[in-house]
């Protein structure tokens, strides 16, 4: 089976070429015609000698999906479904600018997965009722970024692993496409304009701090109790809480970055008086922010027992939840239900597309 050639960073590709009689250099002219000028074939590239595009076409693939389907909400929120050559689906959704400032203006963000299904199964989330099927290569994640900008006909400006899958448990790929995304050559991002958000798995937060990528790290706390984060995230009873915030203070030490908070607000749960003292002092420990996520519900999966009980925070209640936390010196922003009057929430449309194929 020949491989893919976007699963190939600049060195591997310099690698193959000397391994074929051919000089390095040719590494970059191919990068900027797979990335610059998107092209579709290797016989596109014209500069390359055609008994060099003929070894490429022998050895290699350049696309990762079979078809994509999308779909489009009112308020500008795009969610893409890709089916992988081997049948599993994938979401990726395209989040409309929330900020109404010149400078955030014209924001494009892609979130985007990191696995086929997920292994952690959170309360809330229907992608871990979709199970874990597989990791997603390199070329499986840049081309979700390739294949939306070729869609929407503009650059992205910001991408999210926040889709389906945990990407600290896919990590040696999520790096790899994170180092051809930002390569300086072609610029798919901005360094620092990506962000890797994780459940929690401490010892790839270390290993994130100590790989020093270029990424920003978001932390899906969503709890300030590990009681209550336990119930929701069943994955997070492998560790203790302090730990967990240990390895942020890790990460924030050893990158100067500062980091995010995710929250999903749950009514009566985690939006109470005692909850706001709790999540601002953690929030203080490291320079960061809190990003408060209404909740899209997960009815459609059946939940039962723990899951069948959450409901949606109101948008009073996150408001009032918001400005409690400002009274606290603690910097937090207020997402917005992105794509509620389509199938908005993560791996709702991969889990339909599943039921679709085996009627
Ligand atoms: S929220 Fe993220 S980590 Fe949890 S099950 Fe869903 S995809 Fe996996």
């Amino acid at each position: 089976m020949k491989r893919n050639i976007k699963n190939l960073t600049i060195p591997e590709l310099q690698d193959y070429l000397v391994s074929v009689s051919e000089p390095k250099y040719r590494a970059n002219q191919i990068f900027q015609k797979i990335y610059v000028q998107r092209v579709a074939t290797f016989d596109e590239i014209a500069n390359l000698p055609k008994s060099l595009r003929q070894k490429l076409t022998n050895d290699f693939d350049i696309s990762s999906f079979n078809s994509s389907k999308s779909q489009h909400s009112s308020d500008g929120t795009i969610k893409f479904l890709f089916e992988l050559k081997d049948g599993s689906a994938i979401e990726s959704v395209l989040i409309p600018c929330e900020y109404t400032d010149e400078a955030k203006k014209n924001r494009r963000t892609l979130c985007i997965s990191s696995q086929a299904g997920c292994s952690l199964n959170c309360t809330f989330c229907a992608t871990g009722k979709l199970k874990f099927k597989r990791n997603l290569s390199a070329s499986e994640i840049v081309d979700q970024v390739l294949a939306v900008e070729k869609q929407i006909g503009s650059k992205l400006t910001n991408i999210v692993f926040m889709g389906m899958g945990e990407p600290l448990l896919n990590y040696e790929n999520v790096k790899k496409a994170v180092e051809i995304l930002t390569n300086p050559e072609i610029q798919l991002i901005k360094k620092k304009k990506l962000t890797i958000s994780t459940a929690g798995i401490i010892p790839k937060i270390i290993q994130l701090a100590d790989d020093n990528l270029p990424v920003k790290l978001a932390l899906s706390l969503h709890a300030p109790t590990q009681d209550l984060r336990k119930k929701l995230m069943p994955s997070a009873g492998k560790w203790k809480f302090d730990e967990l915030i240990e390895s942020i203070e890790y990460y924030y030490r050893k990158t100067k970055t500062p980091v995010t908070f995710e929250y999903i607000l749950f009514e009566g749960l985690n939006d109470r008086p005692e909850d706001i003292k709790r999540l601002a002092k953690l929030a203080k420990r490291v320079p960061a922010k809190i990003n408060l996520i209404p909740f899209h519900t997960i009815e459609f999966t059946n939940p039962t027992g723990f899951a069948s009980e959450l409901k949606p925070a109101s948008k009073g209640k996150i408001q009032w939840f918001r400005k409690e936390l400002l009274k606290l010196d603690v910097q937090s922003f207020q997402r917005t239900s992105s794509g509620l009057d389509i199938d908005a929430a993560c791996g709702q449309l991969a889990l339909k597309s599943l039921r679709e194929n085996k009627q």
